[in-house]
C-alpha cells in the first residue's frame, strides 16, 4: 500500500491491537492517532508515526488524513453500559470526529475508509428476549438503535453509504460485537463486562470476602469476540468488495452468569453472587448472525471464550498486581441506581 495507514482512536483498546497487526503484516507507514495523552495509550510503537490530535475538530482531520491512502476510523467516545447509557450526549458527540475525517478523507482522496461501526445500531424490539434469534444486518431497520451510541453509530454508517455513492469514497463498515482481550480498559467506569468480571474476581480474591456485584440478573445473554478475532475481521471486512455494514462478532452465546462461572474456573474460585437489578444491562439478548461475514469475507471468529477469557483474565490480574502492588485499588463507583441485592 502506498500512502499512510491511519488508525484513529490507535491509543484505545481495538485501535492498538490494529496497529501492532498492521506493523506484523509489514506494513511500514503507519500513522496512529488519538487524543488521549501518549502516556495514556495501551500500546505505542516505535516507527509508527504517533500523533496526538483532537478530531472532533476539521483541522487536525485534515492533517492527519494528508497523503494517506487508507483510514481505520476507530476513535469515538465510547465505554460499557455503564458509561454509555450515563453518557448518551457524550456518545452522539462522536459525529464530529466521524463527520470531520469523512470529509478529510474525500478531501485527500484517500482510496478506504474502515468505519467501526457497532451491535448498538440494532434495534430494540429484536433483543427483549434471553433466548435471542441472532440479529441479522437488515435488522437495524426499521431503526431503533441503542439510544445516544447507537444512534451515532447509525447515522455514521449512513454517512459512509453515502459518501460512497455521492463522492466515490470507498467505505467499508463493521459491526463489532462486544470485543474483549488484554491491553484494554479494566476499571474506572468505561470497562465492558468481561473486563469489568475479570476485575471483580480479582479484588475478590486480593479481598478474600469471596463474593461478587453482577450488574441486572444475570441472564442477559451476549457473545464475546476476542480481540484478535476482530482485527483479523477488520482486516478481512477493509479490503474485501462488500461495501454494506457487516457483523462482525463471535456467535458463541453466553449468559453474564455463564462469563461469571466460567471467570471464576480460570481463576479457581467460586463466590457468592449479589445482583444490583437497578445497574444498567443494555438489551435482554443479543448474538451475531455470521452468514454475510463468512459469504463476504470465506472466514467468521473462532477463538473459543475460554481460550479468550484466559489470557483476558491473566492480564487483568497482572495489571491489578502492577498498578496496586497486590492491595486493593479503589473500587469502581456504583453505578447510577445500582444497589445490590442481599447487601
Ligand atoms: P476505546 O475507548 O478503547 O478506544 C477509542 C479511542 O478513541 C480512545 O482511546 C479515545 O481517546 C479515542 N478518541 C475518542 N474521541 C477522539 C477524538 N475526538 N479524537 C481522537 N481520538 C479520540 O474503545 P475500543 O473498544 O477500542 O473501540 C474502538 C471502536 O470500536 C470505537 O469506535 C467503538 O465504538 C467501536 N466498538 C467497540 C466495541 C467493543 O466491544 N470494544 C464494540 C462495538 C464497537
Amino acid at each position: 500500500m502506498s500512502g499512510w495507514v491511519v488508525v484513529t482512536g490507535a491509543g484505545g483498546f481495538i485501535g492498538g491491537h490494529l496497529v501492532a497487526d498492521l506493523l506484523r503484516r509489514g506494513e511500514r507507514h503507519v500513522r496512529a492517532v488519538d487524543r488521549k495523552p501518549l502516556d495514556e495509550w495501551h500500546q505505542v510503537y516505535d516507527g509508527v508515526d504517533n500523533v496526538v490530535a483532537d478530531l472532533s475538530r476539521r483541522e487536525p482531520c485534515r492533517q492527519v488524513c494528508e497523503g494517506a491512502s487508507r483510514v481505520y476510523q476507530l476513535a469515538a467516545d465510547m465505554g460499557g453500559m455503564g458509561f454509555i447509557e450515563t453518557h448518551k450526549a457524550d456518545c452522539m458527540l462522536s459525529v464530529l470526529t466521524s463527520t470531520h475525517m469523512l470529509v478529510a478523507a474525500r478531501d485527500q482522496r484517500v482510496e478506504r475508509f474502515f468505519y467501526a461501526s457497532s451491535a448498538c445500531v440494532y434495534a430494540a424490539d429484536k433483543q427483549t428476549d434471553y433466548r435471542v434469534t441472532a440479529l441479522r444486518e437488515e435488522d437495524a431497520y426499521p431503526a431503533m438503535a441503542e439510544d445516544g451510541y447507537g444512534w451515532e453509530k447509525l447515522f455514521t454508517e449512513r454517512m459512509c453509504r453515502h459518501f460512497r455513492e455521492d463522492f466515490g469514497l470507498e467505505t467499508r463498515v463493521a459491526r463489532y460485537h462486544n470485543v474483549y482481550g488484554p491491553l484494554g480498559t479494566w476499571e474506572g467506569g468505561r470497562e465492558k463486562a468481561p473486563a469489568a468480571i475479570c476485575r471483580k474476581v480479582v479484588e475478590a480474591k486480593l479481598s478474600g470476602e469471596r463474593s461478587i456485584e453482577i450488574w441486572g440478573n444475570g441472564e442477559q445473554t451476549r457473545s464475546f469476540m476476542y480481540v484478535d478475532d476482530c482485527v483479523e475481521g477488520t482486516q478481512r471486512i477493509a479490503d474485501g468488495t462488500c461495501a454494506d455494514p457487516l457483523n462482525l462478532g463471535s456467535s458463541e452465546l453466553v449468559s453474564i452468569n455463564q462469563l461469571v462461572s466460567l471467570v471464576e474456573e480460570i481463576a479457581g474460585v467460586r463466590l457468592t453472587r449479589y445482583y444490583a437489578p437497578d445497574a444498567p444491562v443494555g438489551v435482554a439478548g443479543r448474538n451475531s448472525d455470521n452468514t454475510r461475514l463468512r459469504e463476504a469475507t470465506g472466514w467468521e471468529p473462532s477463538v473459543s471464550l475460554r481460550h479468550g477469557l484466559e489470557r483476558t483474565y491473566k492480564w487483568v490480574h497482572d495489571a491489578y498486581l502492577r498498578r496496586y502492588g497486590g492491595r486493593l485499588g479503589p473500587r469502581a463507583a456504583a453505578p447510577r441506581g445500582a444497589h445490590a441485592q442481599n447487601r
